[in-house]
């Protein structure tokens, strides 16, 4: 490709509690400015790619044993979450994390909290936020907790964009959520792509919507990509078809 990757896997291994080979040889492009979508069925890797590019595993007993993962041409393994944040790489986790006890908006200050430079700054990004998630300004006051499972997304997503990134790793946004608000949640990926530049890497098993928004697609299997392609032409595919599109 002549597009630069801004992310760079290639061909990592994890390994769970020194023995579970789980990804065996993952290489990925993410250019900068292009919604890149990993996908595959149930266990096939995606969080695992996930968390490993936002160095996630540890807590898990799990690392990369082989490989390597640049950003910016720069080696990024060994960085800690917070400095991948202050570098620009955010990641969503799946289940959408907010904290219950917190109102939507106080979920959404925790977000800003890498950035230095404090007071106005801070005030614009929410207004922005609230521009891309009218919903979570009517929601402002409340407790994350008591909020609808959609609004608890919207709140995850506008979390990490408190923190300016350049890029978003995005866990599975569409699960648990019905069809129009997984529509609703692309829509404003798609918007914070072309308005505000974000570069995302998303994983889902929802291939048909992700293939819709995404410009190009990985498929895992068993931890291992196995076919990947601009996401028009996976749509096309007839093995995609029969074994993907289907499903969802
Ligand atoms: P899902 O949609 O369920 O999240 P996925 O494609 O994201 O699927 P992973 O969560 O990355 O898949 O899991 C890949 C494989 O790694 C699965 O077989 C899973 O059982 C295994 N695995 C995940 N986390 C651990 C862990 N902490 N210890 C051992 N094995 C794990």
């Amino acid at each position: 490709s002549t597009e630069e990757a801004l992310l760079a896997v290639n061909n990592i291994e994890v390994i769970y509690n020194h023995v579970i080979l789980v990804l065996k040889g993952v290489s990925l492009n993410v250019p900068k400015g292009g919604i890149t979508a990993l996908l595959g069925g149930n266990g096939a890797g995606k969080t695992t790619t996930l968390k490993a590019i936002s160095n996630l595993l540890r807590s898990e007993r799990g690392e990369v044993t082989k490989g390597s993962i640049l950003y910016h041409g720069e080696r990024i393994q060994d960085l800690t979450p917070a400095d991948l944040v202050s570098r620009g790489v955010i990641q969503v986790m799946e289940g959408r994390h907010c904290f219950e006890h917190l109102t939507v908006e106080e979920n959404l200050l925790t977000g800003a909290y890498t950035r230095r430079d404090g007071g106005k700054s801070v005030k614009d990004d929410l207004e922005m936020v609230y521009s891309y998630f009218p919903r979570l300004k009517e929601r402002r006051s409340s407790q994350a907790g008591y909020t609808s499972g959609g609004e608890q997304q919207m709140c995850a997503i506008g979390r990490a964009l408190m923190s300016r990134p350049e890029t978003i790793l995005l866990d599975e946004p569409s699960m648990g959520l019905a069809p129009q608000l997984v529509e609703q949640i692309f829509d404003i990926v798609k918007r914070l792509n072309e308005e505000q530049g974000v570069t995302f890497l998303l994983a889902e098993q929802n291939t048909n919507v992700a293939l819709r928004f995404a410009h190009y697609g990985y498929i895992l299997e068993s931890g291992r990509v196995v076919m990947d392609g601009a996401a028009a032409d996976l749509r096309e595919n007839p093995d995609v078809k029969e074994f993907y599109l289907g499903m969802s």
